[in-house]
């Protein structure tokens, strides 16, 4: 098991083991703390989990958002590439929408 919490941000959509009484498994990071809220993005029902309960029952990143610069090799192209990716999100869940930038 990985130590390090996972990094979330607010906005984040995140892939629940669980699903929502009303048979959804999607949920947007509404609040960060100790407690982590969550809004079922079908029923607009918000919960509040513990951080360590979410990251046990998170499956994966559904989307996640750009405003942070994550990895930095992308913007001052210092850092050796891949490293600062390799724990960021499975390389299987890579949303659509992002296409990875050529690293020359
Ligand atoms: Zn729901």
């Amino acid at each position: 098991m990985p130590q390090q919490p996972i990094r979330l941000q607010l906005g984040d959509v995140l892939r629940l083991r669980r699903d929502h009484p009303c048979g959804n498994f999607d949920f947007e990071v509404v609040r960060l703390g100790a407690d982590i809220g969550l809004r079922c993005v079908r029923c607009n029902r918000r919960i509040l989990l513990a951080r360590s309960l979410l990251e046990r029952r998170l499956e994966r990143f559904v989307s996640r958002e750009q405003d942070a610069p994550l990895d930095l090799s992308e913007f001052g192209g210092s850092a050796p590439a891949g490293e600062l990716l390799a724990g960021e999100q499975p390389t299987d869940a890579a949303p659509a929408g992002e296409t990875p930038r050529p690293e020359a």
